[in-house]
């Protein structure tokens, strides 16, 4: 499938089944913001409560916050973002549009031997060549006033990653917990940055969605750290169905990377707009608390019990966007096949992070007998996971693609049978895979635990 079709499908799919719509559309939209829908916001759920667990609740050495997005703005400068944290920014004198220049195309002219001797910027939206302005940064961070006054002094900014909220809080941690290093602290949280052109539906928004960690250790050690975060950051692609054919990572090359890290991997993944940053994992030295320690004036050092020694621990962070995961999440997983002489579009989602998983039917909607016994059996598989859908509208067929279309890994059917009808079938159910679309005969009980080990 070409790639401009595929990103229409994904698009048109999120909107047509209720997991992600653009933002305030009912106004007209607004650029680089999108709302989850009924179907999303559990996707969602579902990929970050993944997070936590393989991030922060299956190991001892982890700790969560949940830090304010309103914060001082010293901590803003301190951290460099107020100074630098800024885009590229050309205008065109034509028609005015504002682009980011890296995102700018270039037209060569050539002489007859193919040297380049000349290169002019095209405006991305006039066309018109040479008609971009000077470049000048434009700081990405959006703006507010705390309280009722309006001047320099109440400025405040909406945080433009999640990070700072977890260095402001590192002392905190240590005085109320005392881990012992090396430890990390994790967050998921909203991030706002006032891209010049959003783009690509949910993966370069204003208003976004990030899960980091800062893992925090003695300076000899960052090595062996980055390590295990590169291979969780792995584990948790595989978790959610990105395939590791998609990802891949691209070493920063160091006249790329910030001055204070050492090292940093872009995780890319195969979008069908092109190859582009999916997670960044960095070792970011101590810069980071020493910048806070100097800007707060509070220390900011750790001393360590056996040794005696007191210094700044050194930081390796694995950023993630929820929303560019998503994205990753439904390219990989959309599938059309031909099936029963039909194409049929699916989401073949990893069950642990499909929004339902499992829907009850029964044969006949106007047969009270078959609606009780199935209502009876959606109780049971609810013990299970209570996200156990209802589906008795139109004939099974279209029951059976609505729920393919939104990922739904088993669709269970009761029928005559179940009651008794033929007798060596009393209580058993059709179970069908979403995938294949074969269909078994099973009991209720096998059922749940089919569905019961596919999630677990
Ligand atoms: P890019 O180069 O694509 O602008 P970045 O290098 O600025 O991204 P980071 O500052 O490393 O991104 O942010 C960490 C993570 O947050 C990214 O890997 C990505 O998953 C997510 N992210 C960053 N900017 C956006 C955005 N505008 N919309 C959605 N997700 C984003």
């Amino acid at each position: 499938m070409a790639n401009q079709q595929l990103m229409e499908k994904i698009v048109s799919l999120c909107k047509r089944r209720g997991f992600v719509f653009p933002g305030s559309e009912i106004y007209g939209g607004l650029a680089g913001t999108y709302d989850y829908g009924p179907l999303g916001v559990v996707l969602k759920e579902n990929v970050e409560r993944l997070w936590l667990q393989m991030f922060r609740d299956s190991r001892d050495d982890m700790y969560g916050v949940d830090a304010a997005i309103l914060m001082n703005p010293k901590v803003w400068e301190a951290s460099g973002h107020v100074a630098g944290f800024s885009d590229p920014l050309v205008e065109c004198n034509n028609c005015k549009g504002r682009f980011r220049s890296d995102h700018v195309p270039v037209k060569y002219e050539k002489d007859e031997n193919g040297k380049i001797v000349n290169e002019n910027k095209v405006c991305p939206s006039c066309g018109k060549e040479g008609t971009l302005g000077e470049v000048r940064q434009f700081n990405m961070m959006f703006k507010t006033h705390a309280g009722a006054t309006e001047d320099e002094s109440a400025t405040v900014y909406l945080r433009p990653e999640t990070a700072g909220g977890i260095f402001a809080n590192f002392k905190n941690v240590v005085d109320s917990l005392h881990p012992k290093l090396p430890f990390g602290i994790a967050q998921i949280g909203k991030a706002f940055r006032n891209e010049i052109a959003p783009r690509d539906f949910v993966f370069r928004l204003r208003e976004l969605e990030q899960m980091e960690v800062e893992y925090f250790v003695k300076p000899d050690t960052w090595e062996q750290a980055f390590e295990e975060w590169r291979k969780a950051m792995h584990l948790f692609a595989e978790a959610v169905g990105i395939p590791s054919s998609a990802l891949h990572e691209l070493e920063v090359p160091a006249e790329e990377r910030a001055h204070y890290s050492k090292r940093t991997i872009d995780f890319e993944f195969e979008y069908p707009f092109g190859r582009k940053e999916l997670w960044g994992l960095a070792y970011r030295t101590d810069f980071d608390l020493s910048a806070h320690e100097k800007g707060s004036g509070t220390p900011l050092s750790y001393l360590d019990e056996e040794t005696k020694e007191k210094f700044i621990p050194h930081v390796i962070e694995p950023s993630l966007g929820v929303d560019r995961t998503i994205l990753a999440i439904l390219t990989s997983s959309y599938r059309e096949d031909d099936m029963g002489g039909e194409v049929r579009s699916y989401l073949a989602l990893a069950p642990k992070i499909a929004p339902v998983k499992a829907m009850v039917s029964p044969l006949l909607k106007n047969k009270p007998e078959l609606v009780a016994k199935a209502q009876e059996v959606r109780k049971e598989l609810q013990k299970i996971h209570p996200a156990i859908a209802w589906d008795d509208n139109g004939n099974i067929g279209k029951r059976y693609r609505r729920q393919d279309e939104i990922g739904t890994p088993f669709c269970v059917t009761i029928d005559f049978d179940t009651l008794g009808e033929t007798p060596n079938l009393t209580d058993t159910v059709t179970l069908r895979h979403r995938d294949s679309g074969e269909q078994e005969r099973l009991t209720v009980a096998e059922v749940a635990t089919r569905i019961r080990s596919s999630i677990s």
